[in-house]
């Protein structure tokens, strides 16, 4: 038999929210000291970079930066993100230059950048979810697509024309 119930396990990481038993002073996976856990409540995983931490393959986080991809904007940027990381790649994000101005700092498009280790890899992930553009493919690029990022580089390129008329009156 092992144990006696959750009992057994009074000691919980308030990072991850694991338990441990009451010999342990340390969490096994973010090695910071454990709390004790009298009323069983569950403490929830809210440490987010220390999931990401978790993923990350430190053998694709070598190097120095590379962009990796260009997303429209900070919510494209972070499912981007998300992607890369799921196959254990860093990333960080950046302001594409020309827009890191106050106007755009919420709204305007982003690099993402990787460690060069992880370029190959993500530039693999990225073109599964044909998610960068066919700089990243040698040739025989369907011409709609193509077209289609004109147009939508287009499109980005009138509403920041907008947004700068809105914002200027
Ligand atoms: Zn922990």
């Amino acid at each position: 038999m092992s144990g006696r119930g959750p009992a057994s396990a009074p000691l919980v990481c308030p990072s991850c929210g694991e338990h441990h038993q009451p010999e342990e002073r340390f969490c096994r996976h973010c090695a910071i000291p454990l709390i004790h856990d009298p009323q069983g409540i569950e403490v929830r995983p809210i440490d987010e970079r220390a999931e990401r931490a978790r993923k990350i393959k430190p053998q694709l986080a070598e190097g120095k930066l590379v962009r990796a991809a260009w997303a429209r904007n900070q919510a494209e940027a972070e499912f981007i993100q998300g992607l890369l990381l799921e196959e254990g790649i860093p990333s960080l994000l950046r302001r594409t230059a020309g827009f890191d101005v106050p106007d755009f700092l919420a709204a305007g498009p982003r690099d993402v950048l990787v460690p060069e280790a992880g370029l190959p890899a993500a530039r693999e992930v990225l073109l599964q979810a044909e998610l960068i553009d066919e700089h990243a493919v040698p040739t025989g690029v369907a011409p709609v697509r193509l077209l289609a990022g004109l147009l939508l580089a287009l499109a980005v390129g009138a509403l920041v024309v907008w947004a700068a008329t809105a914002l200027a009156h």
